[in-house]
């Protein structure tokens, strides 16, 4: 390998971390170790709706039992910090910008209740309500209004999000180390929220400015995120950058052998989920 192996494990401090988590952990670990890489601990808690207090200092203290120290992160400076990403809150904004000014994003401006009612109104009839293509220019954002509508709603303080254009009727082909070659159909997919008027992006959003500003190689991460793949790698497409490689590591299951384990089965099964206690167990 010529170039320099980065890898990062990156968490949202939303409960204890899981045993599923801290094995994404150790690959990571074991992969950079391996090539003589950096490993990178980044707390991805741009979601304040879902923080947990302590969960942070659990990650920190589950990586350190099971003797996986990082290279980089929140307690250990590095040249790519803050290793929070809601303390480089205030560098998203500009890149959302860099978006919507090529096109390739857009602002929104549905409420909440709006959506709802799409939603309802497309089951009522057998149907599911994308954000996309097909009905985008039904909606209220600015690729339905004008240029000026856009800029009143905006300076008028209308709450917005900024959403991805995903384009229409193609098929987006990429590889991944374990899977090979994966596409996607872009027909199934919504135009994904990458930015809130609050000033917080979205976990995409996020994840990959700072996987390209902390010139990451390789994401290795639980096959849960492999459909989020598409976006991602469209978003690399749309900023000119070079994407990582990827690793979508298959999950450990439920005893039943159907779906994921939970941090619930440890309890129904009296079997251990976390790697050490877990004391707000009631908030998970
Ligand atoms: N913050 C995501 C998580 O909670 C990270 C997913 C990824 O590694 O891209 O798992």
């Amino acid at each position: 390998m010529t170039e320099k192996v980065r890898v990062r494990f990156a968490p949202s401090p939303t409960g204890g971390l899981h045993i599923g988590g801290l094995r994404t952990a150790l690959f990571n670990y074991l992969f950079a170790k391996k090539h003589g890489g950096d490993f990178i601990l980044r707390i991805e808690d741009t979601d304040q709706t879902r923080f947990v207090d302590g969960a942070e200092e659990y990650i920190e203290e589950a990586l350190n039992w099971a003797g996986i120290p990082y290279d980089e992160g929140p307690n250990k400076a590095g040249d790519f910090g803050p290793y929070r990403q809601s303390e480089r809150k205030d560098s998203y904004a500009a890149y959302v910008n860099t978006l919507v000014e090529k096109g390739a994003a857009y602002y929104a401006f549905d409420t909440p209740e709006s959506l709802d009612f799409h939603r309802t109104d497309h089951e009522s009839k057998g149907k599911t309500f994308i954000y996309n293509a097909h009905n985008r220019l039904k909606l209220d954002n600015s690729l339905s209004l004008s240029k000026e509508e856009t800029a009143s709603k905006i300076e008028a303080g209308t709450p917005y999000v900024v959403r991805f254009k995903t384009p229409e009727n193609t098929s987006i082909t990429t590889s991944d180390i374990i899977r090979g070659s994966v596409s996607f159909k872009t027909d199934t997919l919504d135009d994904k929220v990458l930015f809130k008027s609050d000033g917080m992006p979205t976990y995409h959003l996020a994840n990959v400015v700072d996987d390209h500003l902390m010139e990451i190689s390789h994401v290795i991460r639980g096959e849960e995120w492999l459909p989020s793949l598409a976006l991602h790698i469209q978003l690399y497409q749309a900023f000119g950058w070079e994407a990582p490689k990827f690793a979508h590591l298959p999950l450990i299951m439920k005893p039943t052998g159907k779906g994921k384990l939970s941090k619930r089965d440890g309890e129904k099964g009296g079997f251990p989920v976390f790697p050490l206690a877990w004391l707000n167990s009631d908030r998970i």
